[in-house]
């Protein structure tokens, strides 16, 4: 199935494993050890925190997206960050995007750190800022969000895995919000892609996944050994929520592009609206480069109203929307940043990345988009 598009090998995701029964979806096999035939002899699998068949099939579904050689899906998205940050030692340094996901910025500061994995939080939009940070021989990893998080910064990532290479340094890209439909950053000089699949991938809010992609076999090796001997896994039954997700990841993600695209545009015009952040409005400052690395700019904005006085109603009175956090599934989300996703983070870089009492993220669901226009302007 390799040699077909995108659209073809997710819809029938783990449509051909089956040989015995033919069934059409991937079985969940709902079981923790399996029976040897002889001595000697496996079926292939032994224990399903080494391998299980369910979660094989999403793991070689999300390989081949990719581009990569193997995948490895994990509990959590941070379940599946931690597996990466413990192929690094206590005295390296990691060089870490800076505005990133809450919970990302949490397990470096509070969780590598104290094992003597040091973050270095950097502007990861800003190449010369990146090269800078490189230059210490401390410096073994590069870990890129892009888009950032919340404020939708794009990283230049075959400059940025060009530098860290010629330096031995590993990237890590973190593709949550935009998966391998639009962006595939193995193919721009990634070692590792990884995911929160709660997200976008498995895309109906409906379960909690992670995932690691890696670029090579020797890469394979060491992701796989940390997800068998820490054991940090997605069970049977995730893993085929999660496939089940995926195999309609193009149908949502062009849906949410394109209500997202309206979105921002009308906002941008919007009295009470201070400042839109969203990757394919033509002013944004990544806009370029997105349309030159990627295939999309994805489903998620961020806007600051004028007066935060306001945020209090708006989070309270939308209709549509849901106030919640997460983000990349089929119902809109509206977020509040600052004391939601973004609570644990230093306040001084807080106040310096203007993530204030202004401050909205929405996740762009697949509704109808006058319904979604016609909420935000009733409580704006
Ligand atoms: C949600 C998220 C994570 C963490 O994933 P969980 O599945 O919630 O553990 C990591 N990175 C990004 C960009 C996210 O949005």
């Amino acid at each position: 199935m390799s040699s077909h598009s995108i659209e073809t090998q997710l819809a029938q995701a783990g449509s051909r494993w089956d040989q015995r029964t033919g069934a059409v979806t991937m079985p969940i096999h709902q079981t923790a050890t399996f029976a040897h035939p002889e001595l000697g002899q496996s079926t292939g699998f032994d224990y399903s925190r080494t391998s299980n068949p369910t979660r094989l099939a999403l793991e070689e579904t999300l390989a081949r997206a990719e581009g990569g050689d193997r995948a490895f899906a994990f509990a959590s998205g941070l379940a599946a960050v931690d597996a990466v940050v413990r192929l690094f030692r206590p005295g390296d340094q990691i060089v870490v995007t800076e505005d990133l996901y809450g919970g990302t910025y949490r397990l470096f500061d509070q969780v590598s750190r104290p094992f003597g994995i040091e973050p270095v939080f950097v502007d990861t939009s800003d190449t010369a800022a990146v090269e800078r940070a490189l230059s210490s021989d401390r410096v073994k990893g590069l870990f890129i969000e892009t888009p950032t998080n919340p404020l939708l910064k794009i990283a230049d990532i075959a400059a940025l895995t060009q530098r860290a290479r010629a330096r031995d340094v590993v990237t890590i890209v973190d593709n949550t919000f935009l998966t391998a439909y639009w962006q595939r950053p193995l193919a721009l000089g990634a070692d590792l892609v990884l995911y929160s699949a709660s997200k976008y991938l498995a895309g109906h809010n409906d379960v909690v996944a992670g995932a690691v992609v890696a670029s090579t076999p020797e890469w394979s090796e060491r992701v796989g050994f940390m997800q068998n001997a820490a054991g940090a896994i997605l069970g049977p039954m995730d893993s085929w929520l999660t496939l089940r997700g995926i195999k309609t990841l193009p149908l949502r993600l062009q849906r949410q592009q394109e209500n997202a695209g309206q979105l921002a545009a009308w906002l941008a015009e919007h009295p009470r609206v201070d400042r839109v952040y969203y990757p394919g409005l033509p002013t944004h400052p990544g806009h370029e480069l997105q349309r030159q690395q990627a295939g999309g700019f994805g489903g998620m904005i961020a806007f600051a109203v004028k007066d935060p006085d306001r945020v209090p109603h708006i989070l309270e009175s939308v209709q549509v929307f849901l106030f919640a956090e997460s983000l990349g599934g089929l119902e809109s989300l509206i977020t509040y940043p600052l004391i939601q996703t973004h609570a644990d983070m230093d306040p001084a870089l807080l106040e310096r990345l203007q993530i204030d009492r202004t401050l909205l993220r929405l996740s762009i669901g697949v509704e109808d988009v006058d319904d979604l226009r016609t909420d935000l302007e009733a409580v704006l």
